[in-house]
Formats: structure tokens, sequence, C-alpha cells
């Protein structure tokens, strides 16, 4: 048998190969692990973590503006970006010290420098040589992509750039209509940037369900955030004060910044997969089973670069199950069916399982739906016009609820709960013997007993 370096060579520091790591050298194996940039990865450094510090920052003006309804009398309001951005940097270098110290407690080895595969077991990191590993995990995560033949288009951010600006816009314009634009959105709203979003599409967030879509983008115009759709950059140009974005249907519009959220691509460049053999699909990710291997034997990915859900928590299972599989003797394949999701829009979304389009499209047409739209409290004694919405979609003659999905606050937490008892095939009577938690805006999704009939077909019934 070959006499390797390592037992375990993770390429990528993120959620997903820091628990592959971890677990790896906790049940005895001899592993590093290669970072290019900082210790975290995309959620940890410049995505889910300060986002969500960015989205509290942001939420703090309309609580502000409903406080008066509740007997307060605040003094003017004033942000300080700097002071904000700072405090940040702070948190983010403690969570990713964290991060460091965990992989050494377990006994990992963390070298710091771009890394790439030479063969099927070797891998160079700059600035540090050559080893060689009986098992390579690829673990790179995904990077922001932008179209390259939009004039201009160099003239625009991303999400990495939004987390360091020296100075909060006084306007900007975000084109995209995925997550990251639409929680952007909403921060930059609410820190009191004048803020347009431009997306290509009928309505916002392709793959939610729609009652879900358009209530977000109804919601969001109300908070002051200008929704364009059906519309797309055609150039961006500098001018001596800021940028002018073009638009398709002819229009334009100035703005001190321009962000693009065009989605993200999984990060490959440079690591060496062809000098491996390791085969990549038309999108650019790696191409893995269930049990997240490559067509190399010696070589796994995990996480965004495998572009399966793009999300921190399905990284870190699949990491998990990964180091399971290969260092613990437990074969895990990690289960990506009803995995929830949550977009800290504002107000937030909670999704999981099926929306009503795939329901109907995956049943032949045929699904109960029950949905709410109601002011929430906070807001209604406030004489805020804000609502929230709660819809179940469910399949008729099992009753068992296929899809949840909350728009309104606390809907991330509340989806957490709600994907437990999806995860364990609940069935509607279930869902409604349970007694409703009083006052909040969970108990509504407990209590709706009427089947929902859209105002349009019930004209026509
Ligand atoms: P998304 O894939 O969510 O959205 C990309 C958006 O860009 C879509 O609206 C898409 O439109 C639009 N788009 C794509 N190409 C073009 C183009 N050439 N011209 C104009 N518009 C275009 O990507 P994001 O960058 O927002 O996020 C990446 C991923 O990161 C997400 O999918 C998610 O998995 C993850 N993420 C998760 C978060 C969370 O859990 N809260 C937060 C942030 C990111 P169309 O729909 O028409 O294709």
């Amino acid at each position: 048998m070959a006499n390797y370096d390592y037992d375990l060579f993770v390429i990528g520091a993120g959620s997903g190969g820091v628990r592959a790591a971890r677990l790896a050298a906790l049940s005895g194996a001899k592993v590093m692990v290669a970072e290019e940039h900082r210790v975290g990865g995309t959620c940890v450094i410049r995505g889910c973590v300060p986002k969500k510090l960015l989205v509290y920052a942001s939420e703090v003006s309309h609580q502000a503006k409903i406080a008066a309804e509740y007997g307060w009398t605040i003094p003017e309001t004033h942000f300080d970006w700097p002071t904000f951005i700072a405090r940040k940097d702070k948190e983010i270098a403690r969570l990713s010290g964290i991060y460091v110290r965990n992989l050494q407690n377990a006994g990992a080895e963390l070298v710091h420098g771009k890394a790439w595969l030479t063969d099927a077991h070797t891998i160079e990191v700059e600035g540090h040589g050559t080893v060689t590993a009986e098992k390579v995990l690829v673990a790179t995560g995904g990077r922001p992509w932008s179209p390259k033949e939009l004039p201009g288009v160099e003239h625009a951010i991303s999400s990495n750039e939004a987390f360091h600006l020296e100075t909060l816009p006084k306007s900007i314009v975000i084109a995209g209509g995925g997550y990251i634009a639409i929680e952007f959105a909403g921060i930059f709203n609410g820190l009191g940037v004048e803020t347009t979003l431009v997306h290509r599409g009928p309505n916002l967030l392709r793959g939610f369900d729609d009652d879900v879509r358009a209530h977000v983008a109804e919601e969001m115009g109300r908070r002051g955030i200008k929704v364009l759709l059906g519309n797309q950059h055609t150039a961006i140009e500098k001018t001596a004060t800021g940028f002018i974005s073009r638009f398709k249907d002819g229009h334009s519009c100035e703005s001190d910044l321009v962000m693009l959220a065009l989605g993200r691509e999984p990060y490959v460049e440079g690591l060496g997969l062809e000098a491996a053999g390791v085969a990549l699909n038309e999108a650019g990710a790696v191409v893995v089973d269930e049990y997240s291997r490559t067509n190399v034997p010696s070589i796994w990915a995990v996480g965004d670069v495998t572009n399966r859900i793009n999300l921190t928590p399905v990284a870190i299972r699949e990491g998990q199950a990964f180091a399971q599989t290969e260092f613990q003797d437990k074969p895990t394949a990690f289960d990506h069916d009803l995995v929830a999701s949550a977009v800290f829009s504002q107000p937030p979304i909670g999704s999981v399982g099926l929306s009503e389009a795939d329901a109907r499209h995956k049943l032949g047409g045929k699904v109960d739906i029950y949905l709410a739209r109601f002011k929430p409290m906070k807001y209604a004694f406030a004489g805020a016009e804000e609502r929230c919405l709660i819809k179940l979609v469910v399949e008729p003659g099992s009753e068992r609820i296929l899809g949840c999905h909350v728009v309104g606050p606390d809907a991330p937490e509340i989806i957490q709960m709600a994907a437990v008892a999806l995860k364990m095939g609940v069935t509607k009577p279930q869902w409604d013997s349970t007694c409703a938690v009083h006052p909040t805006l969970a108990e509504e999704l407990v209590t709706m007993r009427e089947k929902y009939v859209p105002p349009s077909l019930g004209q026509a019934a």
C-alpha cells in the first residue's frame, strides 16, 4: 500500500471543509486543511453571518418608525456605517478565530495558501511545497458570478465588496432577483439608502412559491424599495459623481453604487481538477454521487463547489456525512429532501417543501391550499399596513403537508420547526391537532381550517 503524508487533505476551510476535517481528525486521521483566505469560508467571512448582522442593523430603523405608536419618543436617529463595520469586522475575526481553534483542537493541521492538485493524491500549496494524501476533499465553495459581456460590468460591486464599503452610499441599484439581491435591498433600504432593485423576470425569487414571491415584492415596495421587474442592465456607466444604470426598456437610473447579485459559480479555478481527472458538469460544478464521491476514487467534494443545494447547513451535513463514511466506518448519505431555507429579506421568508406550482406539477394538478394574509399584531397596533402570509400545500387524500411557506416576522425561526414536522411526514389533521401558542404569528399555521380558493377560481365557480 502506498504511503501518504496525510490520510485526508481538505482544500477550503469553509463550513463543509471544516466540519469534515474536524470529524476526520477527531476520528484519528492525520488531516491537513488549506485555506487561501480567512478560515470560516463564505458563510462566516462574507456571507450569512455578516449579512445577518447587517439585517439586524438595518431593522432598527423600521422599529424606530413604529416606536412612537408604542409610546416612545426616540430622539433623531443616526446610523454610522464605519462604527458598525468596525464592530462587524471584530466579530467576524472572533468567529474565524473559533474556527481555527476548533480545527487545531481536533488535531487537524492548518496551512494558509492556495492549494491545487497535481494528480489524484498530490497537492501543492502555494509557498509550502507538495504533500500527498490518501483522500482529498474539495470544499472550495462558490464565488459571485457576473456577465463579463455587460458593458461597464467592472464598475459594479458584488456582495463581497458590500461588506467592506468605506462609506454608505446615498443610493444604490441592485441587479438580481435571488437571495442576495433581495436581502441586500432590504439592508440598504433599512439603512436609509435609496434602493432600486432590478430583476429580469416577472417575479422575484424563482423556485419559491408564487404567492410568496408576489407578497414579498409587494411588501418590499411598501417599505420603500423601488422594485423594477421584467427589466435588466444593458450598460453601467461611470460619471463624475456615481454611476448610470442603463436598462433594456430604455430607461436609466443614476446612483452612487451598483451591485450585481446575479448568482454564484462553483470555485474550481486553478484547483488542478483537470490534472487529477475530476469531472465537472455544464455549470462548472464538481460532479458527485450521494456520498460526495467524484469520478476519481481518491477525491470527494462537498458544499457549493458541487452546486447541489447551496446552503451552509447543507455543506456542513455533506462534510459530516463524508467524514462518517470514510473515517468512522458509518456510511452516510445526506438526504437533500425537505431542506428548509430562509431569505432574510424584510419581511423575511421561511420555506420548506414544495411550492404550490411544483406540487400541482407533481400531483397532476390536484392539491389543497390553505392560505392566510393578515396584519401581524405588532404592526397592526402601530397602524402599519404591513402584512404577513402563511401557506400550506397539502396532498388531497393522504392529507400530507407537502409545503409550508411563511412571510413575516420570525418566519426563519418558525420554518425550522415546521421542517421537523414535514420531515416526519406530518398530515394536516396531525398538524391541526397541535394546540396553538397564543398570541403568535405561528399559531395561525395550525388554525387554518378552510381550503383556499384563489379569487379567480372563486369567480369562475
Ligand atoms: P440566485 O441564484 O439566488 O439568484 C440569481 C438571480 O440573478 C436570479 O434572480 C436570476 O434570475 C438572476 N440572473 C442570473 N443571471 C442573470 C443575467 N445574466 N441577467 C440578469 N439576471 C440574471 O443567486 P444569489 O447570487 O442571490 O445567491 C446565490 C446562492 O447563495 C443562492 O442560490 C443561495 O443558495 C445562497 N444564498 C443563501 C442565502 C440564505 O440562505 N439566506 C443568502 C444568500 C445566498 P432568474 O431567476 O431569472 O434566473
